[in-house]
């Protein structure tokens, strides 16, 4: 066989690949469950009504999806009050979210994002072939707003804002984000990724469709992967105006978004009590693991999303060893920290006891 191989494009070289959340170890019978505190997923099954529309949807697989996603498009934009030319679906917001560097970004370009903060940038913004430029987080793990204003350069196309921040769960409030999107050039777009705003309790935490709505430059991203619970269905959507919602349309992989995930986002819409009062669940489960986590002396950031940091550094791989032996599978970024998250009381509560007898060793 030849030696050569075909030409790939040398931007590929080095980048980082994305690691899942480990899943749950299998369980031995008579052994006690394990745990997936991993991926920030829901614990609770699918909201009514949406098993059974993807049941029916389920008939037609032999169809393509409607590639305009038309139904979920006018709910959302019924939804948010927002044209629904201003709408635009993916496979995940992690999808839309490459098609925005897509669309924005390329060789010689420079992508802001804070750091550390969700895995995908740095992957997405290398594929795009631009470079990334990472501004640290403060010593409160907040993202550092003035220093990413700093960063900006007549280069800069796009710029992440992860609120709140995944992975130390911190956000940045309505003030500190205003001064910052005035200081932003007009022509730099800002991405606000708000995966988990629906876990968001403080109200000085800006809605960022608001800030759209005055802002042209302002895209929104969400997702039906997490306080709604679809994450294995891949729907996720971008709030923008013209031309950055225009350039979604085009760089969308045609029929990415699958009609059982279509069928399902739409139901979960309008299973709205019972979204909240699943989320208000788990908000007061973020509460007690939070309070618990530190009467154990543990520092824990403030979160406002459904999982919360603990930065230790280089015990970092052993701390997700001891909990992995307990049953429970936590995330770690090694020699920085864990993220775990909040779930099912039985799981918190094992990951809480294996905390407190670590603590003790420390
Ligand atoms: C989970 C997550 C997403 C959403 O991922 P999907 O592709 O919609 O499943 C986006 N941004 C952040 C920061 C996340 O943590």
């Amino acid at each position: 066989m030849s030696e050569t191989h075909p030409r790939l494009r040398p931007e590929l070289e080095g980048i980082p690949t994305y690691k899942p959340g480990k899943p749950a170890a299998a369980v031995a019978p008579g052994a006690p469950a394990a745990y997936k505190l991993s991926s920030n997923e829901n614990p609770y099954p699918p909201l009514p009504g949406v098993m059974e529309s993807v049941v029916a949807a389920a008939g037609t697989l032999n169809r393509y999806p409607d590639m305009v996603c038309t139904h979920l498009m006018n709910e959302l934009s019924e939804r948010f009050a927002v044209p629904v030319s201003h709408v635009a679906t993916g496979t995940g917001s992690v999808g839309v979210a490459q098609q925005l560097l897509q669309a924005a970004a390329g060789a010689g370009d420079e992508v802001i994002y804070a750091w550390r903060s969700f895995e995908a940038y740095p992957i997405i913004t290398q594929i795009s072939g631009a470079r990334a430029v990472q501004v640290p987080l403060t010593s409160t793990e907040v993202h550092d707003l003035d220093a990413m204003a700093d960063a900006v350069t007549d280069r800069t196309r796009l710029i992440f804002v992860c609120n709140p921040n995944n992975p130390t769960g911190t956000v940045v409030r309505r003030a500190e984000l205003e001064r910052f999107l005035d200081r932003v050039p007009d022509d730099v777009l800002v991405v606000i990724d708000e995966a988990y705003c629906e876990f968001i309790r403080d109200p000085d935490v800006p809605d960022g469709i608001e800030l759209y709505r005055e802002r042209p430059n302002v895209c929104v991203l969400r997702t039906f992967s997490k306080a709604y619970g679809l994450a294995g269905l891949r729907v996720g959507f971008a709030i923008a105006h013209e031309p950055v919602a225009a350039a979604l349309r085009k760089t969308a992989v045609p029929f990415g978004v699958s009609q059982l995930a279509q069928e399902a986002a739409v139901a979960s819409l309008r299973a709205e009590d019972e979204l909240l009062g699943r989320v208000g669940l788990l908000v007061d489960e973020r509460t007690r693991v939070v309070d618990a986590l530190r009467a154990q002396g543990w520092t824990v950031p403030e979160t406002q999303a459904n999982f919360l940091w603990l930065r230790l550094g280089e015990r970092t791989n052993e701390f997700a060893a001891a909990c992995e032996e307990r049953g429970v599978v936590v995330r770690p970024f090694s020699g920085e920290g864990v993220r775990v998250t909040v779930a099912e009381t039985e799981a918190d509560d094992l990951f809480l006891q294996t905390a407190a007898e670590f603590r003790k060793k420390m």
